[in-house]
């Protein structure tokens, strides 16, 4: 606490990343990235954008990111003007809550989601309201029809994994478009095997996807986002980017993120293995006596059976002391500790080898 500090930066609750270790050689399966390279042709594009020399780096980025976007739009079926790049797509989902919500109106997420939107209503002042999971962990669609705000939607969801369909989805968009507020569907995931609402877009004026390369595209340190809508939406994003950075993508992000966007194959491919992996990972546990959240992401939230392992200390739950007992095996997994979270943990799918350490651990500490 600093005397210096504004009263909305006293009040703030930051987000907290997942651990990135410097230390040691751990088996990383907290931050849900891609065990596998990038796409060669992104290497080769940034290594070429190098080859001059640096010129490129003398001059500014393209401020408007047309290669990017147009990448982007070739892969999507849609048009440079329905696509908003941005540094990571946790930037063009805090430029979408400021672009779209307001502090007159709660928007509405589910209580158990991606712990950024709390913290991005927050820093811009706009109320929200969180609606309950059911039990097994499934969103209501119904509930999110009447917000006078508006709703954010992580499908598939985080952490649970667990995915909504696209008549699911439109339906929302159907009723928030009556009330003339915007449905943000956060696709981060979706290339895992949820359906996308990118097909929506088009009829839906209000309906604003938002995708990322870390995941899907092994691009994680590269930090590239875009948002997909309609052209009036993307337009409110760049409002707001060009009243704050209009140069949040480097040149390496953009040659980089176009040429991923290009190599479709290599990336259908790497989604396959991922979700083979999710598979087989899912059987293994579950023949182990784990809870398995069914999941259509790089991500499997597990709840594990009886078991000793961890601190024992009262009041620690299940879920902490099984990360604990992870960790104390090379193993970094993701633990949330909200009252209905706290017995599960959140597992990135790695390579296959990583996942068999990992299964051995599991069966090791459960034993
Ligand atoms: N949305 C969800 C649901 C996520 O889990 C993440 C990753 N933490 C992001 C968005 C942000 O990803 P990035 O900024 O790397 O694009």
């Amino acid at each position: 606490m600093s005397l210096y500090w504004s009263n909305t930066v006293r009040g703030l609750v930051p987000y907290v990343p997942g651990e990135q270790p410097r230390d040691r050689a751990f088996i990383k399966l907290n931050t849900n990235e891609n065990p596998y390279p990038p796409s060669p042709a992104v290497i080769e594009a940034i290594e070429a954008l190098l080859a001059g020399g640096g010129e490129t780096l003398r001059l500014y980025p393209d401020p408007l990111c047309m290669k990017l976007r147009e990448a982007a739009a070739l892969a999507y079926g849609v048009t440079p003007a329905n696509v908003f790049p941005g540094n990571g797509s946790d930037e063009v989902l805090a430029f979408a809550f400021r672009a779209f919500f307001e502090s007159s109106a709660p928007i509405l997420f589910p209580d158990i989601t991606y712990s950024f939107y709390p913290v991005y209503a927050a820093l811009w002042g706009i109320p929200h309201k969180t609606i309950r999971l059911a039990d097994d962990f499934s969103i209501n669609p119904r509930e999110y029809d009447d917000s006078a705000g508006g709703a954010v939607i992580a499908n598939p969801n985080a952490p649970t994994g667990r995915a909504l369909s696209l008549r699911d989805v439109v339906s929302i968009a159907d009723a928030l478009e009556k009330r003339r507020k915007v449905l943000i569907v956060d696709e981060a995931y979706a290339a895992f095997g949820a359906e996308s609402a990118v097909s929506a877009v088009g009829d839906h004026p209000n309906l604003l996807t938002v995708h990322t390369l870390s995941k899907s595209a092994s691009l994680a340190g590269l930090r590239v986002g875009f948002a997909i809508g309609s052209e009036a939406l993307i337009e409110g994003l760049f409002r707001v980017r060009d009243s704050f950075n209009s140069y949040t993508l480097d040149a390496l992000a953009l040659a980089g993120g176009a040429a991923a966007l290009r190599d479709r194959p290599y990336y259908d491919a790497l989604a396959a293995k991922v979700t083979a992996t999710r598979g087989r990972a899912s059987a293994a546990l579950a023949a182990l006596g784990f809870t398995v959240i069914p999941s259509k992401a790089n991500f499997l939230f597990i709840k594990p059976p009886r078991f000793e392992g961890g601190t024992a200390a009262e009041g620690v739950s299940a879920g902490a002391r099984f990360l604990a007992a992870l960790r104390e095996r090379g193993i970094l997994v993701r633990h949330f500790n909200s009252p209905r979270t706290a017995d599960y943990v959140r597992v990135s799918v790695g390579s296959d080898a990583d996942m068999e350490s990992f299964l051995a651990a599991c069966g090791e500490i459960t034993a």
